[in-house]
Order: C-alpha cells, then structure tokens, then sequence
C-alpha cells in the first residue's frame, strides 16, 4: 500500500503512506490569437514556436483558428509535433486547403467568422495574442472587451515580441490619460516578451476589481461559460446552444 497513489502529479509522505496530490494548473485550455502572416523577422516565428512548447510543457491545450497559415501555422505544428493537444476553430467557408492550408488536431467547424470566435473563446480558459495585423487585434480587443464588460474573468496576455505592441501599449496608456479607459482597467489583461513569463503573469492573473464597471454581463447568467475549475477545461457546448445575443444571431 505504501506505494498507493491518489492522482498523478507531486508527492508528499502523509502517515507513512505516499501521496501524490495532482498540481491542478489554473488553466488547461489556452486560445491562441496570431497572425496568418509569419511576419518579416524570424523572431515573430520562433516566438510562436517557442509558445507552443511552452503550452505542452505545461499541458495546456490550444485552441486556435485553425489552417496552417503564418504563425497560425507555426503555433499549431509546434503543440502538433510535440504531442500536444491541438483545436482548430474554422469557418466552414475558410476550410479549403488553399485558403488556410491542413489543419493539425482536431478541427471545429463553425458556420462564420463570429461564430468561430465565440467558439475559441469558449473552448479556452486564458487568451494570448502573439504578433498578428487586424485579424489578431480585433479577437484580442474583443476578449479585452468582454473582460471590462465583466462577460468572462479568464486572464488575456500580450505576447510582445520584441516591442512588437509597444505602440498599441502607448495607445492604451493614452486612452487611459485622456479618459477613455479607466485606470482600474489598465491592468485588465497582462503582457510580457517571452512566453514562459507571460504564460506565469497569466497564472497569476487576479481580475481587476472596478467598482464603477458597468453591470456585469456573466457568461454564466447568458448560459455561457466562466473559468473553468481544475480538471474541467472550458466547456465545449455547441454554439448551437447559446442564445441568440451572443451567437450568430446577432451578427
Ligand atoms: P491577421 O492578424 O489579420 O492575420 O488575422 C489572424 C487572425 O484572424 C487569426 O487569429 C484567425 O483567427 C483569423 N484569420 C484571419 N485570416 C485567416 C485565414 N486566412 N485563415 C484562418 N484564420 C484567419
């Protein structure tokens, strides 16, 4: 019996008998936001590369939009081969191979390009936007968005590759200035240069407390979901299940 184990993970004697008690990782499910370019300096490659290592050190899932386009590609080939666990959410319009090239893992196919973004973003538990153009922006901006509505608390990270968003921080911190963006919700989401510093501060994450938010919007109360507890990575319902405001219906 000595020998008796309650979960994989680390261990601890406990009354003479072995425990091994599972480290339960905030998160397991992580969303991925890059571009479908790679970028004209190989950094912007082998910082997504190095993501997706650090993603399956830490046996993190990725979710993703799929294809195998820039560093979409780079991120998904590098959880890929490495044995992680790969979700790509696609648009069924974007699905041929000569618009986004294979996808690796699993795929989810979505009806449009709205959907697939409530789709990845109820499939994870923490966001990270690598270097990317407007395609990134917009799904990054939208999960700032919906954190500073209060619709989700689960932590969004900036991957800022060698200064790669320092014009898009000084945007924020002027926005912040001249009264657009409140200074509780500066530090609504985090950022860092490396992934392995990001993906901590990201494990770190408390939500900002804003007592003048506006009216929380739970995901919960719009039978959507929240951060998911250890050993439940975010729910995966259909999309077929959401109501109507935040599904296709609305856009
Ligand atoms: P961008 O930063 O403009 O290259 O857009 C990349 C982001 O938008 C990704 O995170 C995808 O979810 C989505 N996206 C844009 N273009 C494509 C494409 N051709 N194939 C797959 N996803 C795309």
């Amino acid at each position: 019996m000595a020998d008796e184990m309650t979960a994989a993970g680390v261990g601890g004697v406990e009354g003479g008998v072995e425990v091994v008690v599972e480290e339960c990782p905030r998160f397991r499910r992580v969303c991925v936001f890059c571009g479908s370019s790679s970028g004209k300096r190989s950094i912007y490659r082998d910082a997504a590369v190095e993501l997706g290592k650090e993603l399956v050190a830490r046996k993190m899932d990725l979710v993703y939009g799929g294809g195998s386009l820039g560093l979409m590609g780079e991120v998904s080939e590098a959880v890929h081969s490495a044995g992680g666990h790969v979700i790509g959410v696609i648009p069924t319009t974007l699905m041929g191979k000569e618009i986004t090239g294979e996808t690796v893992g699993e795929v989810v196919a979505v009806s449009g390009m709205h959907q697939r973004k409530a789709e990845m973003a109820r499939n994870a538990d923490a966001f990270i936007a690598l270097p990317g153009g407007y395609g990134t922006l917009d799904e990054l901006l939208e999960v700032i968005a919906w954190a500073q509505l209060g619709i989700h608390t689960k932590p969004v990270g900036l991957l800022n590759v060698e200064g790669y968003y320092d014009f898009l921080l000084a945007f924020i911190d002027k926005a912040v200035d001249d009264g657009f963006i409140r200074p509780a919700q500066r530090h609504i989401f985090v950022s860092a240069p490396h992934a392995g510093d990001l993906v901590r501060k990201l494990e770190e994450y408390v939500p900002v407390e804003d007592d003048q938010a506006t009216p929380k919007l739970r995901w919960e109360s719009m039978e959507q979901v929240g951060s998911s507890p250890c050993g439940s990575p975010a729910d995966n319902r259909s999309i077929d299940h959401l109501p109507s405001s935040t599904s296709s219906g609305q856009y």
